[in-house]
């Protein structure tokens, strides 16, 4: 649908008002598809623009959005188009209901493919795609007596009233603009922000209560369910398919169109598949001298690719972007709401029991005994590589314990994944800052606020109203809408505790939140800290400022070589003859 393509709508349509410009626009292009009478040629050229598109789409969601690799899009493709080429024309039975099952099919594929291969990640993704689509191609090709093998699958018969070529593409623009219109709304949705801040950092997404592998499993099978209509679709508009048309090759292809015209956005995707269907034409003059068109092509691709990391749209986004100013809002945010907090003293909020976590031989943390009073401030002080980020992990769920409890307000929490753990009440931030950065400071801490069981978490105008409150106590009100690049390394770490305060915690896990900041931004730290403080949200917090450190918490814990060397209130616990000889790197008493 190369008429969308040239069409640049700068912002997603939001509103009822959007929505309507843009179901117009779609009402026009469809008319102009059904009614603008076309030669066979072009008619081919927009038919494989539009179905090649909502595959696409798929790529967009999965690569674009939630960042993970997909080179078996091909395979899902021939999933909707073999279903409706042999249903139709073998098996009997409506177009639709094989457009159906060919999307059942490929969808149910996606998911078991993405569930035993999604906690693997990376160049493994990459990998057991690639063998995924290779066998489906071996199947395609050798399976005779059900596919026909190389000879394809022909005479796929459209069905009413779409029979005649020019009505069917106006079908499949007419999809192809819901789809759209479905996958450009998806980022600023609760799974669509998941997939983002999966794509950021996954790390951080755990952490914010987001179960990572249930959103890329999500995130690839919505791939495929698109995959698999855009080849059903295919598959009516030509009436002949063969392997060849999804093979690995063709995945690739599918890539390159992704890549080509920009990942992030459906508007992306059109313009990268209809430029990559339009070359090849474009280029056909060449064919007669071998090896030259091919090295043209690739060039021409390596080129765009090069200068247009982003894409063709990403790039033209970029260049729209600058001339776009946030608007700074007025401080006027609701306050911010912290229900777990509670009187100091009022019993254990976490308490940790023989806690251990050792990498191979080294003992990074070797039976650690914590127990955090309700209501204050807690710190956890030691030398460098003492294994207090390794405590704050094992805590928070990024790595399990060896051995030894961990106890969240009386319940064990021991074996809960992070994301598990941020919905039973911790919140944390990192010793090195983890935000989302392609996100703004709004959409960072609306991740937050949206953990799962929040008052907040299904209702998108109070989401935002909580995420504007957070930064507001933090004191970033009127710069919510900023992208985190724009911030300031002291406010980006306040950024990230607003995001934790968002998700409402009973328990903050701070990690040197001071490190790296100049002493005006100590200053601000510490009277947030003291703010947070006075709500009676419970902090443990790690730092190597002894200021800061004597000036916020009651008691402090020192770890040295993974062992707790001191524990109890700050006044005495900097006093004791150990934590001296700890600090000032004399020799230490604990084993090696
Ligand atoms: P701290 O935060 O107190 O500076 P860490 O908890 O980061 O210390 O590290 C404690 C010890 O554990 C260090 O010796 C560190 O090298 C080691 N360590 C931390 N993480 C890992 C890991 N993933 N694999 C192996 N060793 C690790
Ligand atoms: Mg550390």
């Amino acid at each position: 649908m190369s008429t969308a393509a040239t069409t640049l709508v700068p912002a997603r349509p939001k509103g009822r008002l959007g929505l309507a410009a843009y179901a117009a626009f779609a009402a026009l292009v469809v008319a102009l598809a059904v009614g603008v009478p076309t030669n066979g040629y072009v008619l081919n050229i927009l038919m494989q623009a539009a179905t090649f598109s909502i595959v696409v789409f798929g790529l967009t969601v999965v690569l674009g959005l939630c960042g993970q690799i997909n080179l078996a899009q091909a395979a899902f493709f021939g999933f909707g188009a073999y279903a409706v080429g042999l249903g139709t024309t073998d098996w009997g039975g409506p177009f639709w209901l094989w457009l159906a099952v060919g999307m059942v099919l490929a969808t149910a594929m996606g998911a078991l493919l993405g569930a035993s291969t999604l906690r693997l990640g990376g160049h493994y993704l990459a990998m057991v795609t690639i063998s995924f689509q290779q066998i489906v191609t071996l199947v395609l090709i050798n399976w005779l007596p059900v596919t026909k093998g190389p000879d394809g699958v022909g005479n796929i018969p459209r069905p009413a009233p779409f029979l005649e070529a020019h009505v069917y593409l106006g079908l499949c623009v007419a999809i192809l603009a819901v789809v759209g219109y479905l996958v450009w709304r998806l980022p600023d949705t609760k799974l669509g922000r998941a997939m983002r801040a999966i794509r950021d950092n996954e790390l951080a997404a755990s952490v914010a209560g987001i179960d990572a592998y249930k959103v890329k499993v999500t995130a690839f099978a919505i791939s495929a369910l698109l995959g698999g209509l855009g080849g059903g679709l295919f598959a009516g508009g030509f009436a002949y398919i063969s392997p060849d048309q999804f093979s690995f090759a063709e995945s690739v292809i599918f890539l390159t169109m992704v890549l080509l015209g920009g990942v992030a956005s459906p508007i992306g995707a059109v313009i990268g598949t209809s430029l990559l269907i339009l070359i090849p034409e474009w280029l056909r003059f060449l064919k007669s001298i071998p090896g030259l068109y091919l090295a043209i092509y690739g060039a021409a691709v390596i080129l765009i690719v090069l200068f247009m990391p982003d894409g063709i749209y990403g790039f033209v986004r970029a260049r729209l972007e600058r001339w776009r100013r946030p608007v700074a809002r007025p401080g006027n945010a609701a306050a911010l709401t912290l229900s777990g907090g509670g009187s100091a003293g009022a019993g254990t909020v976490l308490e940790l029991s023989a806690l251990a976590k050792h990498f191979g031989g080294l003992k990074a943390v070797d039976g650690v005994d914590l127990a955090i009073r309700r209501g204050g401030v807690h710190a956890l002080i030691g030398p460098n590589g003492s294994g207090k980020t390794t405590t704050l992990n094992v805590i928070s769920g990024l790595s399990r314990a060896t051995g030894g409890q961990v106890r969240l307000d009386g319940r064990d929490i021991t074996q809960l994944p992070a994301h598990a753990r941020t919905q039973a009440g911790l919140g944390r931030t990192f010793q090195n800052i983890r935000l989302w950065r392609s996100m703004t400071a709004l959409e960072n801490v609306m991740i937050g606020a949206e953990r799962p069981g929040s008052a907040v978490a299904n209702d998108a105008a109070a989401l935002e109203e909580r995420a504007r409150a957070a930064l507001a106590f933090v004191g970033l009100d009127g710069r919510a809408d900023e992208p985190i690049a724009r911030f300031s390394y002291g406010h980006q770490r306040a950024i990230e505790i607003a995001r934790a305060l968002a998700a409402d915690p009973t328990l903050l896990l701070l990690d040197e939140p001071g490190a790296g900041l100049n002493s005006t931004e100590k200053v601000e730290l510490r009277d947030l800290l003291r703010r947070i403080s006075a709500r009676g949200l419970t902090i443990l917090i790690i730092d190597h400022d002894m200021t800061l450190v004597s000036e916020v918490a009651e008691h402090i814990t020192v770890l040295n070589f993974g062992r707790r060397i001191a524990d109890g209130y700050s006044a005495d616990v900097l006093k004791h003859p150990d934590v001296v000889a700890a600090y000032l790197g004399t020799a230490p008493d604990a084993p090696a």
